[in-house]
């Protein structure tokens, strides 16, 4: 049998959702994780479907869309982290595992899975405090001129430094200062973050240049 829809008969896209952390209601219903969606509009069952946004697939798509991964990518991370005895072509074969041997990978995997989400925060305050940095730079560095005040014409790092500054400190500061759900929310939505500011900042720049 194919080893997607060996996955796909394992695993419903409503244990994945509950297994990455999502909660999911009465009904199947639960909050989109691919737009911002303050009410459950998702529905999961087998498959998914968003009213809100109208993503829709299957555990396989699911997983892809979450952790950015190829099909091939996320079949092997599903098969990873629900332990599935599915023939991947180039696996060991699957021993019986003892409780006590499955509890110590369970811990271990608890353990690589923290470790990685810590690893992966860091990177974003690292981003965030970078993308900080350079607004508070622009700040000072391009603050307008007596002639460029009167004129009305502050420079456009300036303007931008302004405007965003002040998001850019409320994330930040939730990553540091936040309870672990506010700092998760933050981090669902790091790409999308850090590509917004990044962008703004090199298109200033190629501007300015
Ligand atoms: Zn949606």
């Amino acid at each position: 049998m194919n080893m997607f829809k060996e996955i796909k008969d394992a695993v419903s896209v409503r244990d994945a959702a509950s297994f990455y952390g999502y909660t999911v209601g009465r009904g199947g219903m639960m909050c989109c994780p691919f737009h911002d969606d303050k009410h459950p509009s998702m529905k999961v069952d087998k498959r998914f479907h968003c009213f809100g946004c109208g993503a829709d697939g299957d555990v396989i798509s699911f997983v892809q869309m979450l952790f950015c991964l190829d099909a091939k990518g996320a079949a092997l991370k599903l098969i990873d982290d629900f332990r599935l005895n599915i023939d991947t072509g180039h696996k060991k074969s699957a021993r019986r595992m003892n409780r006590c041997t499955r509890q110590t990978q369970e811990k271990a995997y608890e353990h690589k899975v923290l470790l990685a989400y810590e690893k992966e925060l860091e990177h974003f305050k690292e981003k965030m405090a970078c993308i900080s940095s350079t607004l508070l730079t622009w700040e000072h560095e391009h603050a307008p001129t007596m002639e460029q005040w009167e004129a009305d014409m502050p420079d456009e790092r300036f303007i931008t430094a302004v405007n965003n500054k002040d998001p850019v400190e409320y994330i930040l500061d939730t990553l540091t200062n936040g309870t672990d759900d506010e700092i998760y929310e933050e981090y669902r939505h790091r790409k999308e973050i850090i590509e917004k500011y990044e962008r703004k900042i090199t298109e200033v720049t190629e501007r300015s240049a």
